[in-house]
């Protein structure tokens, strides 16, 4: 999404509620991706970044500053065994892959084992594959049974949802259990390009409309939890950060 020089220096406001960043301007947003993100992004990343581009559905891909973010946060809390749901075609499931220990472990949960598909030859080529079990089906039914063995409660240091985002609720009273106490959950686009601030009456896209209440809701749901903190990031589309606290 490149913006000439005019565009920056008017900083135009975005106005529809479509869009991939929340920031004020599409200039402040290459501003990030252009000083911070791309030039440190791994050349692997790059490239499945670069083939989503081409794809019909490249709209659900995370974008490369919310990579950023997630890098940082399993770095940062030193994790080494992860969930994720919603995988697409990998750019969040290579940037966890990358960010964890060489003895590290990523569950990744999807519908579509063809998505994956597209970018494990990236992934491979990344040298990270080692690190990933993925399993195809809906998630609710394999984490209900991840649930059954007691081994895996409280098995994951973090967990990242990224899938319908109709069932946020049901996966977080499975994830919540999964997560070690003290461990991190990021459920993303918790903002849905601003669609959860906006009037009813807001012109919207349909797909946007349709899973708006269910956001609105989940929100409403996590602030009265008290088992986790949360933080509601507005990077990308709304990371909102929960860490278990029992
Ligand atoms: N995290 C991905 C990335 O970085 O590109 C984006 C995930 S995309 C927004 C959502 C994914 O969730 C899709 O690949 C879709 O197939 C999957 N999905 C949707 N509903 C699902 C379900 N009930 N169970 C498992 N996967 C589902
Ligand atoms: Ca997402």
């Amino acid at each position: 999404m490149a913006v000439n020089n005019e565009e920056k220096q008017q900083l135009i406001p975005h106005t529809d509620l479509v869009h991939k960043s929340l920031l004020q301007s599409d200039a402040l947003y290459e501003y990030i991706l252009e000083t911070s993100v791309l030039p440190r992004e791994h050349p692997c990343l790059k490239e499945l970044r670069e083939l989503t581009e081409n794809h019909s559905q490249k709209i659900m891909a995370t974008p490369a500053d919310e990579g950023q973010l997630i890098s940082m946060l399993i770095k940062l809390i030193n994790a080494k065994n992860t969930l994720e749901i919603g995988v697409y075609t990998g750019y969040s499931l290579l940037t966890t892959a990358l960010a964890l220990p060489s003895d590290g472990k990523v569950l990744a949960l999807d519908m579509s084992r063809e998505y994956y598909e597209m970018g494990l030859p990236i992934i491979e080529k990344a040298g990270v594959a080692h690190k990933i079990d993925f399993r195809q089906g809906p998630a609710l039914p394999l984490l209900d049974q991840l649930l059954q063995d007691e081994n895996n409660k409280g098995a994951f240091d973090f967990i990242f949802v990224d899938a319908d985002k109709n069932n946020y609720i049901n996966y977080h009273k499975r994830v919540l259990d999964l997560v070690k106490v003290g461990g991190l959950i990021g459920y993303d686009n918790t903002l849905w390009v601003g669609s959860v601030a906006a009037p009813d009456d807001a012109p919207m896209h349909s797909f946007i409309m349709n899973l708006r209440g269910y956001v609105i809701e989940f929100n409403k749901y996590l602030a009265q939890d008290l088992r986790i903190e949360i933080c509601q990031l507005s990077v990308g589309d709304g990371i909102t950060l929960c860490r278990r606290i029992y």
